[in-house]
C-alpha cells in the first residue's frame, strides 16, 4: 500500500464533509430546493470574495471565467495591459489576443512581482489603454503582484483592473471592494476545497458599465445573462448542481474559520515551508514576494527536477508539482492551500528531504521540518 497526498497547487485535497454533501442524489436545478442551495452559496462567496456585488459561478475551469471577463468587458481592438511573469499572466495574453485585443506586455522576471512603477509609465504612454489584466497570486512562479498598488493606478479613468485571483482568494486578504478591484476570478479547485469544474467571477459597478458596450463575440459566458438569472437564484444553463452542492459545505467550512484565520493559516503554513527550505540549503524561486498559496524551490544542481517530483510522487506517494516552461526540471513547487494544514506541511518537507538523500544530495534529515516546526508550533497557541 502506498497512501496518497496531494500538495498541488489545484487541484487540492477535498475535506470529507464536502465530498459527502457532493455525494447526495443530484436534485433537478429548476426547484425551490436547488434554489434555496444556490441562494446560500451566492451570498457565501460574497463573504469570501469580500465584496457586495454578485459574484457569479461558471460551470467551466477558472480559464473559462478569464475568457468570460475578456469578452463581456472588451472589443476588438481595445488595447489592455497584461502583467506576464508566468504562465496564466500569458494566458490573459492569448486570451484577448485570440479576440482581437490589442495588448501591451508587460514582461516580469519569472519569480518576481511587478513594479508598479513600470505599469504606472506604460499607462502613462498609452491613454487608451481600457484595462490591466494581471494575478494576484502566479501560481507558476509563485509570486504574489502588488494588486492593491496596481487597482490605485485604474482610479479617475477609463481603464479597469481585471484580477486572476485563482490562488488568492480564501488564501490571502484581497478586499475587492476595499481596494477597488474591478472584476475578480476564481476556480473552484484551489481555496475553495472542491473538485475541479467551478469558475467564480464578480464584477464592480464600473466593470459592469464596461460590458455595456463590449462587442467581443459571446453565448455562452454571458455575465449579464447569468446576473439576471442569479437574481432570481438560477443559471442560464444547467449548474454543476453537485459541485454547488459541494460549495455550500466548503464555504460554510471557510466562513466557520473565519478569513481572517484562514488567511493566518496560509501564512503560517508558507512560511514553515520557506523556512524548512531554506534550512535544507535549498535557494526560492519567488525570495522577495512569495505567495502563501505554493512555494517555488530550485532544485539542487545535479538533479534532474522532472525526476525528482516523479519520484515523490509515484514512489513515495506525495504529489507536488513541478516547473513550466523553461523552469521543468528546475523547480519543484510545494502547494500550501485549501484543507491543508500543519501536519500535511510536515509531510511534504520530510518527503522532500528522503528524497534529496535518495537523489545523493547532501541533507541532514531533520533539518528543515524541525525548522517547520518551530513556527508551525504558533498555531496551537491557545
Ligand atoms: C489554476 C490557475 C488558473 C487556471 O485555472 P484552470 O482551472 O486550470 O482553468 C489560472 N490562473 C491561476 C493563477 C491558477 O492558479
Amino acid at each position: 500500500m502506498r497512501k496518497k497526498y496531494l500538495l498541488a497547487p489545484g487541484p487540492t485535497p477535498v475535506p470529507e464533509s464536502v465530498l459527502l454533501a457532493m455525494a447526495q442524489p443530484v436534485v433537478h436545478h429548476r426547484t425551490p430546493q436547488f434554489s434555496e442551495v444556490f441562494k446560500e452559496t451566492a451570498e457565501l462567496l460574497k463573504y469570501v470574495f469580500q465584496t457586495k456585488e454578485d459574484v457569479l459561478i461558471l460551470a467551466s475551469s477558472g480559464t473559462g471565467a478569464m475568457e468570460g471577463a475578456v469578452v463581456n468587458l472588451f472589443s476588438p481592438g481595445d488595447e489592455v495591459i497584461v502583467i506576464n511573469g508566468g504562465k496564466f499572466g500569458e494566458r490573459w495574453g492569448k486570451i484577448s489576443e485570440s479576440y482581437g485585443l490589442k495588448v501591451h506586455w508587460i514582461n516580469v522576471e519569472w519569480g518576481r512581482a511587478v513594479d508598479p512603477e513600470t505599469v504606472k509609465d506604460v499607462l502613462a504612454k498609452n491613454q487608451n489603454v481600457r484595462g490591466i489584466l494581471c494575478q494576484a497570486s502566479e501560481t507558476s512562479t509563485t509570486v504574489l503582484h502588488p494588486v492593491k498598488e496596481l487597482a490605485e493606478l485604474t482610479r479617475e479613468r477609463d481603464c479597469i483592473i481585471v484580477v486572476d485571483g485563482i490562488t488568492a482568494v480564501g488564501v490571502v486578504d484581497i478586499p475587492m471592494d476595499r481596494w477597488g478591484i474591478d472584476v475578480l476570478v476564481s476556480g473552484s479547485q484551489k481555496a475553495f476545497m472542491l473538485p475541479p469544474g467551478l469558475a467564480f467571477i464578480s464584477l464592480s459597478e464600473k466593470a459592469w458599465r464596461f460590458c455595456d458596450d463590449a462587442r467581443c463575440p459571446k453565448f455562452y459566458f454571458d455575465l449579464k445573462k447569468e446576473r439576471k438569472n442569479l437574481a432570481r437564484h438560477t443559471t442560464a444553463y444547467t449548474p454543476a448542481v453537485s459541485l454547488i452542492t459541494g460549495l455550500r459545505e466548503a464555504l460554510a467550512l471557510i466562513k466557520e474559520e473565519g478569513l481572517e484565520n484562514v488567511f493566518a493559516r496560509h501564512a503560517r503554513l508558507a512560511r514553515a515551508t520557506r523556512e524548512a527550505m531554506k534550512a535544507l540549503g535549498l535557494k526560492l524561486l519567488a525570495p522577495e514576494n512569495p505567495s502563501p498559496a505554493a512555494t517555488g524551490v530550485y532544485v539542487p544542481d545535479g538533479i534532474d527536477g522532472g525526476k525528482f517530483v516523479k519520484y515523490l510522487r509515484d514512489d513515495m506517494g506525495v504529489t507536488l508539482a513541478g516547473g513550466q516552461d523553461h523552469l521543468k526540471g528546475r523547480i519543484f513547487r510545494i502547494a500550501h492551500l485549501g484543507y491543508i494544514d500543519t501536519f500535511d506541511i510536515i509531510i511534504a518537507i520530510s518527503a522532500v528531504e528522503m528524497a534529496l538523500k535518495r537523489f545523493g544530495h547532501k541533507v541532514e534529515l531533520g533539518r528543515g521540518v524541525g525548522t517547520a516546526q518551530e513556527i508551525l508550533l504558533e498555531g496551537f497557541e491557545t
